[in-house]
């Protein structure tokens, strides 16, 4: 169970080349949205990390984030990244069943007591314990008595990080969230119904370097991912400032690729990185595909007025709907999506100057 290898005898295992390595560190960095000046810093803390244990426990959810994280296309950063963490305990992933998985989720917290990630996707039910059991222990006990020693927590998906659909109205089995229950431990939202892959993974990679957790916005999202909002990355950004909006998902607007506001789109009050990441190996994303954003990575979501009610109707002059969009919610993330597009500048310039030949030369 306890593997005292590093990720640096892990990759040689594998036949990763010290090129293929500085690579690997290379686009972790960006993942991170750090610069590449990083990237020998880097390469030196994954070459002598440790296998991290990371036990995965899901509680009331429809394996949407599970199925999000499988879905991550290979070769690829994540999947490395996976290859070379100890997923000891995952309901959904796991060989094993029954007493023997609880077995496997004990050894693991007892071999790793302190140093585990904690993954949880789920919200837990408080109304009655026996609304969701897993070898007949509730959600709240299992929760509680594995993250005692857990290192930190990963809150994958809206239902963890905030209650998500289940606490939607009239929230039947009182659903709370991990952080409604935990209170003494860090722990890092991933939220989105379902999370972008690249993002959990981007977490995971975060705390693999450097054995701490990303800064983190109001909502203890890390802000690396969620420091802008879709509508500041939108592409159809340049519509919504001209006041060109879609009336109807057929309308000349529509085909023309105007902005889906009116439509109902929260992307302005939405903080997620689908415009950049994108989904599926980065083909598209929702907006891309003419679709409204519908706001799945904020609190609830669920509840809020309807996916195809536009948020209020902008008005069509430029500085009057930057204005309203200010209003919309912009203004929230506005300093936070500053310094991150000084980051990614910065990222940007360095990645200019800096390829895997210097690196390899210095390093
Ligand atoms: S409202 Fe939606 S479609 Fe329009 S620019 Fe903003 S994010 Fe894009
Ligand atoms: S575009 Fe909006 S609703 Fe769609 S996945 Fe991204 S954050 Fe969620």
């Amino acid at each position: 169970m306890a593997d005292k290898s590093t990720l640096g005898d892990s990759l040689r295992r594998h036949g990763v080349s010290r090129r293929g390595f500085l690579k690997f560190c290379t686009a972790t960095a960006s993942l991170m949205a750090l610069p590449p000046t990083m990237v020998p810093a880097i390469a030196q803390a994954l070459e002598k990390a440790r296998r991290p244990s990371v036990i995965w426990l899901s509680f009331q959810e429809c394996t949407g984030c599970t199925e999000s994280l499988t879905r991550s296309h290979s070769p690829s950063v994540e999947s490395l990244i996976f290859d070379h963490i100890s997923l000891d305990y995952h309901h959904t992933l796991q060989a094993a069943a029954g007493d023997a998985a609880e077995a496997a989720r004990e050894a693991a917290m007892h071999e790793n007591k302190g140093k585990y990630i904690l993954v949880v996707d789920g919200s837990i039910p408080l109304g009655d314990p026996g609304y969701s059991t897993i070898a007949g222990i509730s959600n709240l006990q299992m929760l509680e008595e594995t993250a005692k020693d857990a290192a930190a927590i990963i809150a994958v998906g809206t239902c963890a990080a905030f209650g998500g659909l289940p606490q939607a109205n009239p929230n039947p089995t009182g659903a709370v969230s991990v952080a409604d229950i935990i209170t003494d431990k860090p722990i890092i939202n991933v939220s989105g119904c379902p999370p972008i892959p690249t993002v959990i993974t981007g977490v995971l990679a975060h705390f693999l370097t450097f054995g701490s957790i990303p800064e983190l916005d109001q909502y203890n999202r890390p802000k690396v991912f969620y420091g802008q909002s879709i509508h500041d990355r939108c592409y159809r950004r340049p519509f919504y400032d001209k006041g060109l909006f879609a009336e109807t998902f057929d309308d000349e607007g529509a085909k023309a690729g105007w902005c889906l506001y009116k439509l109902g789109c929260k992307g302005p009050m939405t903080y997620n990185a689908c415009a950049t990441t994108k989904w599926n190996q980065g083909t598209s994303w929702p907006v891309e595909s003419g679709h409204g954003c519908l706001g799945c990575s904020e609190p609830r979501f669920w509840d809020a007025g309807g996916f195809y009610n536009a948020l209020s109707v902008p008005i069509s002059d430029n500085s009057q709907t930057v204005a309203f969009a200010g209003a919309a919610g912009l203004a929230l993330g506005a300093a936070a999506a500053g310094i991150n597009f000084k980051e990614k500048d910065a990222a940007q310039k360095a990645h200019e100057t800096v390829t895997i030949d210097d690196l390899e030369k210095s390093s």
